[in-house]
């Protein structure tokens, strides 16, 4: 992987982890304040269930009792209905007597100093003894009736977070006495964030705790640093897998040819009776940035099945074969042949381009590849028509291998017969392919057309073709393809 990527990738990595680190401590605070905003409403909706509670109770509680302490007053003092989540004891006193649900008397002191002192009415004061229960008391003329409200249900309610993650104040408004509940250590208790409600009777102060820091930077670490790491390590990842995700063979062909890593190789194209090169077939290689050369049977059915990638290949060559023939200093006329098919004729982009270079493209000549068939003959020879009339010569390559055969030649104007090395290879054998060859070159011979013989590997198949009148002669005998400069060491020293 270059280094590029390797660098982006680790940034992926770190950029979520990195935005935990940065953002954790607003995210605390943020958390911090929903969570105490959260048990603030819990609170309050619990104190107004309350409120309502003894609202009722106080409403018809009174005209029952007789502040007696009697039996009638007992079992109303004990009634269960009064008894909720909201109220833990019910209680009458007067001058001469008090007693409650749960028998006992109660604080005589808060009583006497109340039916001293206080107008009828009603007042909520902490209870003496322990200081975090109201005692709601209602005064008439004829006594007392308080309850003690029950605050069980707030240590569960604050522990639904954390436990001793909240402290909660309740300050009354009838007459300004507070009661707290406080839970843990003091170092806990002390006070990082609060929030405020008010019901009818009390204001409510929830106060989150040092122990809710700790509580929320646990929870940071262990999941939001967790989640952070492992979503770099799936960004990196997924990163990692698309940049090295294999490319399909088309894909590194389209590149291939943005990068203009096909080239021409040159095969020459040699009169026999002189072993003088007369032209050269240009044949293409992709050359790989590392130097490697990679023959045609490795991509060009890829290059075929697409259209637009195979004239743009064809006309990259000729730009290059154009660049080449222009350093040639050679004392005879050079043609050079290239390779089209069935793909160059469904559309004009070659023709067009062929009009763009004729200034620079003489001498190149077309073979058409008998190997894939053409679709509408009458449109391939007018096709044919229009490069020979810009100049250009036209073969029929692989003849006798592919699909037209002799009918091509009856439709398109051609000028030349390439014979295949299949027919060349049954020289000096009894392979019944060679009664081919043999009609092939009385064929030609017959219309004046112009024959070279492919895949010519031995001095027996350049005598025999000789014998039959072909001269031109492509093939190992004198030379595979070779590079550009190859072909100049050719023209300039022979074989
Ligand atoms: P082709 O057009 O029939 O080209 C002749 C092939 O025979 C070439 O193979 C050449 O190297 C090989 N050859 C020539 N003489 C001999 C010989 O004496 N013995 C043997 N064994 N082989 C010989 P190459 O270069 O691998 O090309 C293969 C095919 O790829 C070509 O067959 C042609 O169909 C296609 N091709 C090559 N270049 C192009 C191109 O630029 N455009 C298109 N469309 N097709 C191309
Ligand atoms: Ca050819
Ligand atoms: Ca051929």
């Amino acid at each position: 992987m270059k280094p590029y990527f390797l660098f982006l990738s680790c940034l992926l990595f770190i950029l979520p982890p990195s935005f935990a680190l940065m953002f954790q401590s607003l995210m605390k605070n943020y958390m911090a304040e929903e969570m105490t905003s959260y048990m603030s409403e819990k609170l309050s909706d619990f104190a107004h269930s309350r409120e309502l509670a003894v609202e009722s109770m106080f409403k018809s509680l009174p005209k029952k009792i007789n502040y007696t302490c009697d039996a009638n007053d007992i079992a109303y003092l004990r009634n269960p209905k009064y008894y909720t989540l909201y109220i833990r004891m019910i209680g009458i006193a007067t001058n001469k007597i008090n007693c409650s649900s749960s028998g006992v008397g109660g604080n005589r002191e808060v009583f006497d100093n109340a039916l001293k002192n206080y107008a009828n009415g009603y007042y909520i004061l902490p209870t003496p003894s322990a200081g975090n229960e109201y005692v709601i008391l209602f005064k008439s003329s004829k006594g007392i009736l308080y309850a003690i409200l029950n605050n069980a249900w707030i240590e569960p309610l604050l522990s639904t977070v954390c436990e001793n993650c909240f402290t909660v104040r309740m300050l009354s408004h009838i007459n300004k006495s507070y009661v707290s509940i406080r839970k843990g250590d003091d170092a806990d208790n002390t006070f990082v964030d609060s929030g405020e409600l008010s019901t009818q009777h009390l204001d409510i102060t929830v106060t989150a705790t040092k122990k809710l820091f700790k509580f929320i930077s646990n929870w940071y670490v262990r999941y939001i640093y967790s989640i952070s790491i492992l979503l770099g390590g799936i960004f990196s990842i997924t990163f990692y897998l698309i940049v090295r995700r294999p490319i399909s063979h088309q894909e590194s062909i389209a590149r291939a040819l943005k990068l203009n890593e096909f080239i021409p190789y040159y095969q020459p194209i040699v009169d026999s009776s002189g072993n003088k090169i007369v032209g050269v077939e240009v044949l293409v290689r992709w050359q790989l940035p590392n130097g490697r050369i990679i023959p045609p049977s490795s991509f060009i059915s890829d290059v075929e099945a697409d259209t637009g990638m195979l004239l743009k290949l064809t006309t990259q060559l000729i730009d290059q074969v154009c660049k080449d023939k222009s350093k040639i200093k050679y004392q005879d006329p050079l043609w050079f042949s290239i390779n089209i098919g069935a793909g160059h004729f469904s559309n004009n982009v070659l023709l067009e381009y062929m009009k763009s270079i004729k200034d620079l493209s003489d001498g190149i000549s077309f073979e058409i590849t008998e190997r894939q068939p053409l679709h509408d003959l009458f449109d391939v020879a007018k096709y044919v028509d229009n490069l020979k009339l810009l100049g250009h010569s036209i073969k029929i390559d692989d003849f006798g291998v592919g699909y037209g055969g002799f009918s091509y030649l009856q439709t398109i104007n051609v000028d030349s017969i390439k014979i295949d090395k299949m027919f060349i290879d049954t020289i000096d054998t009894s392979d019944i392919k060679k009664n081919i060859l043999e009609s092939i070159i009385s064929m030609a011979h017959e219309h004046n057309y112009e024959v070279i013989a492919e895949g010519v590997e031995t001095k027996p198949q350049v005598e025999y073709l000789k014998s039959k009148g072909i001269t031109l002669i492509q093939g190992y005998y004198y030379s595979a393809p070779v590079s550009f400069d190859g072909l100049l060491k050719l023209l300039k020293y022979g074989f």
